[in-house]
């Protein structure tokens, strides 16, 4: 379905953003892959997902702490392909701390990559998806873009922020094909929730399954880790004909996290 269309996903050499990327390459789509890591492993995802899905994926290293990088992720994608179709704002960190100690600079870092990022990329993408008449966006924002939790106060400054340029931005696209959604996972399985897991059973004495449902999955009623391809499949839905309608919206995939 969406064989011909150009996407960009952010942060997509790990996680969140790899699953993305690998559900819109199935579905078709040439993929520009961004993130940090060992380019030698990056080159390794890249070939094998050309190689499983048939479409064209390149990679392009761009730092997003940077505004004019972030615009370049852009620049560079219309310069190789000629089109930008659809882009996925993933890139994300976090720091953990009481306000009155959180280093200044991680309050910058986060403001940066988990917000400003997306802005200046949306910035360069939104006058070619005009012209175009369609344009898929989607920000990764998460239930802490909806509710918050203590000592993440610049990650969920972040988060909330996302959803606001999510609906500006759905706004501003929605006379010319355009759509802009957030995507509000809860816990999501990762390589890096895996390692917590471990860790945390053995420093605490508990099982395994004692740290998945008390202590991680204390919030989330599910009881269950949202899953990468789960947010992969949201998004070819989003990036789908079929919701053209659904625009500025934050769709939470949280396992039921924020209906408590
Ligand atoms: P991850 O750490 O596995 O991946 C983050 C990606 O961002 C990596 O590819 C990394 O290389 C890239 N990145 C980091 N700094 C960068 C920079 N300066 N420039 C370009 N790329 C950079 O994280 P994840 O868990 O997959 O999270 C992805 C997104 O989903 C984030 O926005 C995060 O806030 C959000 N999220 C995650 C969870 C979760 O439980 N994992 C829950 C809700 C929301």
């Amino acid at each position: 379905p969406l064989s011909g269309r150009v996407a960009i996903i952010t942060g997509s050499t790990s996680g969140i953003g790899l699953g993305i990327a690998r559900a819109l390459a199935e579905a078709g789509a040439d993929i520009v892959l961004n993130g940090l890591g060992d380019l030698g492993q990056i080159e390794t995802t890249r070939n094998e997902l050309a190689d499983t899905t048939g479409v064209k994926v390149v990679y392009n290293g761009a730092n997003l702490l940077d505004g004019a990088d972030a615009a370049s992720l852009v620049t560079d994608t219309l310069n190789q392909f000629g089109r930008i179709d659809i882009l996925v704002n993933n890139a994300g960190i976090q720091h953990v701390s009481p306000i009155e100690d959180f280093p200044v600079d991680k309050w910058n870092a986060i403001q940066a990559l988990n917000l400003s990022a997306s802005f200046h990329t949306i910035r360069a993408a939104f006058g070619p998806m005009k012209a175009a008449g369609w344009g898929r966006i989607i920000n990764l924002a998460s239930v802490h873009g909806l509710i918050a939790s203590p000592y993440k106060s610049a990650y969920v400054a972040a988060k909330h922020g996302v959803l606001g340029l999510t609906k500006t931005v759905g706004l501003e696209g929605a006379q010319f094909g355009i759509t802009c959604n957030a995507i509000c996972p809860g816990y999501v399985w990762t390589p890096l929730v895996e390692g917590q897991i471990e860790d945390t059973a053995k420093a605490r004495g508990i099982s395994r399954d004692d740290v998945i449902n008390n202590v991680l999955l204390a919030a989330q009623p599910t009881k269950r880790f949202v899953t990468v391809e789960e947010l992969g499949a949201a998004s070819v839905f989003l990036c789908s004909d079929a919701a053209r309608s659904i625009t500025g919206v934050a769709l939470p995939v949280d396992g039921g996290w924020t209906g408590q």
